[in-house]
């Protein structure tokens, strides 16, 4: 039997999960590798970019290196959504505050007078005095009048208007399938490939994360992206019907003012904690290491404040998927989440804000063990659990002491690297006593807690039946 932790790394000392993007600074089987003993626990492939084949050898890669390392890693496949662009235009062309500008459905090359932006459903969608931001906002115009396939706009803010840039709308909701054909098509890929978790881009309301589980039937856990302020509006019934959110800091700074990120950041990581759904904080964290080894002290404020907040997990953008940095900018954000982390265990004032007590059998469980456990003084608690869901009821809570999870399913492990504080083993073991011994022959054997000391067995009766959690028992080492 393999339960003894074969890397006792940082993925298992650290509660709060690192994922990182891959891309040419980092997809190759030895940079992999060494992000993986930096501490990644889950990698983002952005659907944005690159062809199935790179994606496949990507996750081929990653299979081989963790079956290697005896590890579960979690990987997320990043859908593009319906990310609007411009078409190309002349080189140095520069937009002035009050210029007139175009924006039309004519393919030839845009000059400083106007640009090609497709998409009917724009031209429907919006009205006159909307807002339009190209390039990440760099650029603003206002829409002065309208006509089937032409927008005639004034430019309020101008600047460098270059090929290709992305466009946003900021508090429309466009009249656009949640999907484009292009993420369709992704979809059948990642379906068919050992990916663990998708994210869908530029959710506008929770009929969009209806449409998209549709399409997936429950085969994938499915992440919305709350990077629109029209999301905001349903939050709650988006993150009730979706299994884990991202803070997609990059977006939504562009279509609300950035000094509104910090307080939705906030409100968006506690509305997920009480619907027990993982939440990422994504974007810009460790920004300037793209070209230098070291953090802003900003930067690592920020990452902490993400713990502080009760974040899941912490994402990793252009720093490691095109950064000079790649693993610097792993080991950097572990070593801030390392700290932060023992902070918190050395001042409980400043963790994450308690919940509500919630009537449902699951959360009751959970909480009493977390109570119990921390009344013991127990050193971890051991969850054992087919579908995984008990773990994501202890996790809510965010213990301050380990949470294993012993659960038969290799997959499940993969889905749960995402989770805050979970560090799970495969376990096939029936019955309950004979999981009982187990988890005590694990904790010995990995050392995780000394002889006389006590540990909280969380399981279901009957013993292995899903939705079964109802059971809590106090083992002495
Ligand atoms: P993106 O999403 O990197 O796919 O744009 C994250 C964000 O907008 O913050
Ligand atoms: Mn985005």
């Amino acid at each position: 039997m393999c339960y003894t932790i074969i890397m006792k790394n940082t993925q298992f000392l650290r509660s709060t999960k690192i994922v990182a993007t891959l891309g040419p600074s980092s997809n190759t089987e030895n940079k992999i590798k060494k992000l993986i003993f930096a501490g990644v626990n889950v990698f983002r492939l952005n659907f944005s970019h690159g062809s199935h084949e790179d994606h496949l050898s990507t996750i081929n890669i990653i299979r081989r290196i963790e079956t290697k390392l005896k590890l579960q890693l979690g990987i997320l496949a990043d859908l593009q959504g319906p990310k609007f662009r411009i078409g190309k235009v002349e080189d140095n062309v520069k937009l002035k505050v009050n210029d007139l500008f175009i924006l039309d459905q004519d393919k030839k090359i845009g000059s400083r007078k106007r640009a090609y932006l497709g998409h009917n459903e724009i031209y429907k969608s919006i009205k006159i005095n909307s807002i339009i931001l190209i390039d990440d906002g760099k650029i603003k115009l206002k829409v002065l009048s309208k006509k089937k396939d032409i927008l005639k706009t004034k430019v309020l803010v101008g600047g460098k208007l270059s090929s290709n840039k992305g466009v946003n709308f900021p508090n429309l909701i466009l009249d656009t399938k949640p999907i484009t054909a292009k993420d369709r098509n992704d979809l059948n890929f990642i379906l068919e490939n050992e990916i663990d978790w998708i994210a869908l881009s530029f959710v506008q309301k929770v009929d969009d994360v209806k449409y998209v589980k549709k399409i997936i039937k429950n085969k994938k856990p499915l992440i919305s992206k709350i990077e629109k302020p029209s999301a905001l509006n349903d939050l709650d019934q988006i993150i009730e019907l979706s299994d884990g959110i991202m803070v997609a800091r990059g977006d939504l700074g562009v279509e609300l003012p950035p000094s509104n990120v910090p307080g939705i950041q906030k409100n968006i990581i506690m509305a997920c904690r009480v619907l027990g759904k993982p939440v990422i904080v994504a974007t810009q964290m460790l920004e300037s290491m793209i070209n230098t080894p070291v953090p802003t002290r900003a930067e690592a404020s920020d990452v902490a404040t993400a713990v502080f907040d009760g974040a899941d997990a912490v994402m990793l953008s252009a720093e490691t998927a095109v950064g000079q940095y790649p693993v610097d900018t792993v080991n950097t954000m572990s070593n801030i989440l390392e700290a932060t982390e023992m902070h918190i265990k050395l001042h409980p004032h400043d963790s994450p804000r308690a919940l509500k007590k919630e009537n449902s059998i699951y959360h009751a469980v959970s909480n009493a063990a977390v109570n119990l456990a921390e009344t013991v003084n127990a050193k971890a608690i051991v969850a054992f659990t087919a579908s995984g869901k008990t773990a994501f009821r202890i996790s809510r809570e965010r213990p301050d002491l380990l949470l294993i999870v012993m659960t038969p399913e290799n997959i499940v492990r993969r889905k749960l690297s995402l989770l805050w504080g979970a560090r799970s083993f495969l376990s096939k073991v029936q019955g309950y006593e004979a999981a009982i011994k187990e988890a005590r022959q694990t904790i010995k054997i990995n050392k995780l807690a000394k002889v006389n000391e006590n540990i909280i067995v969380v399981a279901g009766m009957p013993f292995g039946i899903e939705g079964t959690t109802n059971s809590i028992r106090v083992v002495t080492i």
